[in-house]
């Protein structure tokens, strides 16, 4: 029985999806106007591995991921870079699409651009001006008239009183309350527009994800989720949208994984800007940076440095050591009533505790390294398939990796391998030794089996 903690009751709850065997999920996604960074892919890492468990526990998950591609931050980044805001969303998704497939996140089933859905943003907005709860102001923005809707605040657990008090002076003449927020904006000069009932303008990043929802899951479904910072403004306010619009329940699962930390000392400076997915995965595998995420648990702050990173790559080396020495029998269903299944299973319907599935899988490690069992080598690959781990070749993955300047090749590597082989024919052990050192010293380590000689990176 899987329970999810949900945000909106902050408790753990059974999960009871609206239509048996199915699931709708909305997750908020990137708003396109700079490349991914290490924060991003664990939001979106820890969603990734609840869709993976929803569907592996038989579920048909809808999984929805949107693109914010208008912002502000997307106008004026494209503007300082010379370029349309068109070609650079379009250079940011594909930078996305690019970096997140380097983790091994499997893509939404749908990915809506707001864009796309300024015809139903614009029929939303008419729809809660006619119910009183939205209102066109004198500059040509409208807004959502907050104490219309009576649970705002339910999802934060805040109250309007409270909310009033966190006020700067400063505000809004054009607002009947300081709390209200913008479902439209009035274009300024330049900016890319649509024309609506209330003039030119563009829609507000709340009302992008009550549309785009709407328009592929029904406006009420099972989860909604994102990281924990969108839970107030952004969610309650989705929530006083589509709850304001429909006066039935939007979501009944809200989920909200945890921020990311910074361990012990700051980033590198020799890496340089350490923050983006594109320049971590210039020094680390993809997969180790995923293992990384997975072995923590979404709602936990995740701890982040270059340390850490280098240790979940050691934990993931010794996993993909096993499988080398014990190769994993082809295409194994997992057998559920096992003891580790039934184990990794209660862990991960434990609101998705994947420190503890992670913990079945090396226990599940020693066990093969004793017995050497290719059968049980089948169902911890299988396990691992199900958190998006330990897919590839063994001796790919171990080789691979990126490799930095001034690294040693992997044909230069060979290379040495050779040059020993022929030392250790001529008897020059003393040079044989020497290279294996050598090699030793750039952290490759040489191993000599019946099939030859092998390498890894340390
Ligand atoms: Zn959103």
């Amino acid at each position: 029985m899987l329970t999810v903690y949900n945000t909106l009751a902050r408790e753990k709850q059974v999960f009871t999806p609206i239509e048996p065997g199915r699931v709708r999920m909305y997750v908020c996604g990137m708003t396109v106007y700079d490349l991914c960074h290490i924060g991003h892919a664990r939001m979106l890492g820890a969603f990734d591995l609840i869709y993976r468990w929803l569907h592996a526990s038989g579920y048909e998950v809808n999984y929805v991921r949107n693109i914010t591609d208008i912002d502000d931050k997307i106008i004026k980044r494209a503007a300082e870079s010379g370029i349309t805001p068109e070609q650079l969303v379009e250079r940011t998704i594909a930078d996305m699409h690019a970096d997140l497939g380097q983790l091994y996140l499997l893509p939404p089933t749908h990915e809506p651009r707001a864009t796309q859905h300024v015809g139903g943003m614009i029929a939303m907005i008419e729809k809660l001006i006619a119910k009183g709860r939205a209102y066109p102001a004198a500059n040509g923005d409208v807004y959502y008239a907050v104490r219309e809707f009576p649970g705002y605040g339910k999802l934060s657990g805040k109250s309007l009183d409270d909310l009033q008090a966190g006020q700067r002076v400063d505000v809004d003449p054009h607002k009947k309350d300081p709390l209200d927020f913008v479902l439209w904006k009035a274009a300024k000069p330049g900016e890319p527009h649509w024309h609506s009932p209330w003039g030119d303008g563009r829609p507000g990043w709340h009302i992008e994800c009550s549309v785009m929802s709407e328009h592929h899951l029904g406006s009420h479904f099972d989860i909604h989720g994102g990281g924990e910072d969108l839970q107030f403004p952004h969610h309650e306010n989705e929530i006083a949208q589509s709850e304001g619009c429909h006066d039935h329940t939007y979501v009944n699962y809200w989920m909200h994984n945890g921020f990311l930390q910074f361990a012990g000392e700051k980033m590198s400076k020799s890496l340089g800007n350490f923050f983006a997915i594109r320049d971590v995965l210039k020094h680390f595998d993809g997969e180790a940076v995923r293992f990384l995420i997975v072995r923590a648990h979404y709602r936990s702050p995740l701890n982040y440095s270059e340390d850490l990173l280098r240790d979940a790559k050691a934990s993931l080396d010794r996993l993909y050591t096993v499988l080398k020495k014990t190769p994993a029998s082809e295409r194994v269903a997992i057998d559920w009533t096992s003891d580790y299944a039934k184990r990794f299973k209660t862990a991960m319907d434990d609101d998705f505790n994947t420190p503890d599935a992670v913990a079945v899988l090396f226990e599940m490690a020693s066990e093969i390294n004793r017995n050497g069992s290719k059968e049980l080598a089948g169902q911890f690959k299988a396990l691992a398939n199900i958190l998006g781990l330990l897919q590839r070749d063994p001796s790919d993955y171990l080789q691979g990796g990126p490799v930095a300047e001034g690294e040693i090749t992997p044909e230069q590597i060979e290379a040495q391998i050779v040059a020993r082989l022929e030392a250790r024919k001529a008897k020059n052990f003393a040079e044989s030794d020497r290279i294996r050192d050598a090699l030793l010293k750039q952290g490759v380590v040489l191993e000599d089996g019946p099939q030859g000689t092998t390498w890894r990176r340390q």
